[in-house]
């Protein structure tokens, strides 16, 4: 009850085109690290200019800050509290990134991430699981081992992934304490429909013996990051109907050095809009004149005027603003807390 009166706050005053919120973020997203191990043609890593690009982790004594601080400021009632440790690299790459999920779980965030599942063990899910840490994991997967060492991982990274993804979604039945979600990157380099079906269902086949409650597939949407990456055979965007992106209501998004971006999709980044480890109360962040014009340009509809926005094809994706994808974002914005 409580997270929905949270939902319609922020939604009204994205609604009223708000620049300056009372409401707090609905979620916190925190970025670990920007190095990652893969290299997926959909993703920026794959682009050696990005990789060139300042690199780093942060400290799980400053995401702890940050987490102290989001809880003070935006959360004091724990029931409102998530964070998502998802950006640009792979989070995994963070040696000290238990340290990250202990923090957040000590907090009592509702934590999710997304990996490409690599990195992701025995040895560090069973630790996680003795600590009764809750999570949620989202990794990208296809049915096709050839197709997925050729578009996101290198040669032999595809048995490696499946079997951690297996072990995943055996102690997401056993302990009811991980919460597993498989997307499919078929749509990425096949354009018929009915052969997308085809392999997801292939893609569900694999893993068929493990199903649990704890365990959910979906079909990758693909989208530019914002101007950043090419999808071939992707017709011209048509720009003539123009939503209003959410992002600025409802996402706070921090870098591994404290940097806040726009959202999900900025990863080089283009636009900063100031530093948590800098200010005493994340509102000052918030409400900052930075974001402040980035709302005010986005309400105006012209997206020209904020650097990541000016490419992104979020405000005319008609995939995305269908009454079905919208009820399915707010109901796993929702349902899917992993807390009981
Ligand atoms: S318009 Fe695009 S780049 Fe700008 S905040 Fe929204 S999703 Fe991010």
């Amino acid at each position: 009850m409580k997270g929905i009166l949270r939902l319609a706050l922020n939604g009204f005053e994205y609604l009223r085109k708000r620049r300056k919120l009372k409401s707090p973020p609905m979620q916190l997203s925190i970025e670990p690290t920007n190095i990652c191990n893969f290299r997926c043609s959909f993703c920026p890593q794959s682009d050696p200019g990005h990789r060139s690009s300042r690199s780093g982790k942060m400290s799980p004594e400053s995401c702890r800050s940050i987490l102290e601080r989001a809880a003070r400021d935006f959360y004091p009632d724990p029931v409102h509290r998530k964070v998502s440790f998802t950006h640009d690299g792979e989070p995994l790459v963070n040696g000290r990134f238990r340290e990250f999920l202990e923090a957040a779980s000590d907090l009592e965030y509702i934590i999710k991430f997304a990996s490409n599942g690599y990195l992701v063990k025995r040895e560090f899910v069973d630790s996680l699981v003795s600590s009764r840490i809750k999570f949620n994991i989202c990794v990208d997967f296809t049915s096709d081992r050839m197709i997925f060492e050729k578009f996101r991982g290198f040669a032999g990274s595809y048995q490696v992934v499946f079997q951690n993804l297996r072990y995943l979604m055996e102690k997401a039945g056993e302990t009811g304490l991980i919460f597993v979600d498989v997307c499919d990157i078929s749509p990425y380099y096949i354009r018929e429909p009915g052969r997308v079906e085809a392999r997801f269902a292939e893609m569900q086949e694999l893993f068929g013996g493990l199903g649990s409650p704890g365990v959910r597939f979906h079909r990758r949407i693909f989208h530019s990051m914002a101007g950043t990456v090419e999808l071939p055979g992707r017709d011209r965007l048509d720009r003539s109907k123009y939503r209003l992106c959410p992002y600025p209501w409802f996402n706070l998004n921090v870098t591994w050095n404290g940097d806040v971006v726009p959202c999900c999709r900025d990863l080089t980044p283009k636009t900063l809009l100031g530093n948590v480890l800098e200010v005493d109360s994340l509102w000052e962040i918030w409400n900052s004149a930075e974001y402040v014009s980035l709302r005010e340009a986005l309400a105006e509809g012209e997206p020209q005027r904020i650097d990541a926005c000016r490419e992104c094809e979020l405000p005319y994706e008609s995939s995305r603003w269908t009454f079905r994808y919208l009820l399915k974002t707010v109901r796993s914005r929702l349902l899917r807390s992993g807390r009981k």
